[in-house]
């Protein structure tokens, strides 16, 4: 039994590297400090899966949340006050010794490193989960936390997937209503329009940074690399936005007095990472192999609509928001709409190719593969299809295969 994993479970587990710790109050990232510096310590924050974030903003008794990918209202958790938090699993430093239990060997690392997480009292300063229905190990693993850690309120988040239905946008207002009035048990205060309103100008504002932070790798791919705009992402799960956003405004400006770099490279759409994240290993080698990544899915949260008006209901807006976004990802939109999108996005981001990166057995990912490559070989378009899990450490193979397809493109 799951809770038989538990009992066995050593909270101290040694696999952990050093516990890094970080002022309540998260001085570290809302003060002036040089982009290299900021970047070293989101490196440190990203690899430590005892969220020292969370640790330091929950010390003084405020409430986080665990939000697993890909979507979850954040401006609504926000609202009612609680820090969304990004849920990534546990990269490469969380050793699989509890959860292997409790879930089946052909599934995703992410699900197995975040079971192990709570397992090992890692996500113990989290006051409650959500977990939206993006695929059947999603759905699972709400179960088997909701009978793990059953003081602690989790949330299945059944997000719509017929966006043609005139009653989509109701279901999910009503879902909205129905996750806020549970998390009161996880500290939240009751729902209020008025301080949703302001929350989702708040995420605009981060948004419409992250937004910018893409146009411009997308006009000068040398300007800042894949691994440091992913970290400034990553942050931005991690941080309090009140932080986040003004620690992105001091990004930008900084970045616009660095040269930019030029070099022989491709350009590719990087497709598949939406849900589980590759190492930042993986993500540093695909520029050195010669690949500029000028679209991408990883964490796809930030890119999920634009700027929202919550002037009317916000409820109602922030669940248009979601029905009427163009996003299209492996779990999420009809089978009929992904060889359009696929085309679209190389054209939009003027890629020369396309580097499949799926998460080893992400059932979701693999099925659009098949779609995606009909579409791209009718239009000619080359890719390169790569699989990662979370504790891959030797990339040798990997390597070969992606100088061999850089170098098809750079030389046709
Ligand atoms: S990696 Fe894929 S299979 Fe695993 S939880 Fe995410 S979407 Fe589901």
């Amino acid at each position: 039994m799951v809770s038989d994993v538990l009992a066995g479970a050593d909270p101290d587990a040694s696999d952990s590297p050093p516990v890094l710790e970080l002022h309540g109050e998260l001085e570290e990232f809302s003060r002036a400090a040089p982009l290299d510096v900021t970047l070293r310590l989101a490196r440190e924050i990203v690899t430590d899966p005892t969220y020292p974030t969370v640790r330091a903003w929950t010390r003084s008794g405020r409430s986080a949340v665990g939000c697993f990918p890909v979507y979850t209202p954040q401006e609504l958790l926000h609202s009612i006050g609680l820090l969304p938090v990004a849920l990534h699993g546990g990269g490469e430093n969380v050793e699989i010794s509890h959860a292997d239990a409790a879930l089946g060997s052909f599934l995703c690392s992410i699900s197995k490193s975040t079971l192990e997480l709570a397992l090992t009292a890692r996500l113990a300063p989290f006051r409650g989960f959500v977990f939206p229905y993006i695929c059947d190990v999603s759905r699972n693993l709400e179960g088997i936390f909701a009978r793990v850690l059953p003081e602690t309120p989790t949330y299945m988040l059944h997000l719509p997937q017929n966006f043609r239905s005139g009653a989509t946008v109701r279901f999910l207002v009503s879902e909205y209503r129905r996750l806020a009035e549970r998390l009161e048990r996880a500290g939240a205060r009751p729902y209020a329009p008025g301080p949703l309103a302001a929350s989702i100008e708040l995420f605009n504002a981060q948004r419409s940074r992250i937004a910018e932070l893409a146009a411009r790798r997308r006009a000068h791919p040398g300007q800042i690399s894949l691994a440091e705009s992913y970290l400034l992402r990553r942050l931005g799960g991690l941080l309090p936005r009140e932080i986040h956003v003004p620690l992105l405004d001091r990004v930008l400006a900084e970045l616009s007095e660095r040269p930019v770099r030029s070099r022989d490279a491709i350009r590719v759409a990087l497709v598949g990472p939406f849900c589980e994240q590759p190492s930042l290993d993986l993500i540093d080698l695909l520029e050195q192999v010669g690949c500029e990544v000028v679209d991408d899915e990883l964490l796809p949260l930030y890119g999920w609509y634009g700027r929202i008006d919550p002037s009317g209901d916000p409820l109602e807006a922030l669940a248009r928001a979601y029905v009427e976004s163009p996003v299209d990802i492996g779990v999420r939109a009809a089978p009929s709409t992904k060889g359009g999108a696929i085309l679209d996005r190389v054209e939009a981001a003027n890629a020369q190719g396309v580097i499949f990166l799926t998460a080893k057995f992400c059932e979701p990912a693999l099925e659009d593969i098949v779609l995606y490559r009909k579409a791209l070989d009718r239009e000619r378009i080359p890719y390169l299809h790569l699989e990662f899990e979370e504790r891959s450490t030797s990339y040798e193979q990997a390597r070969l295969q992606l100088e061999t397809f850089v170098e098809s493109i750079l030389f046709d």
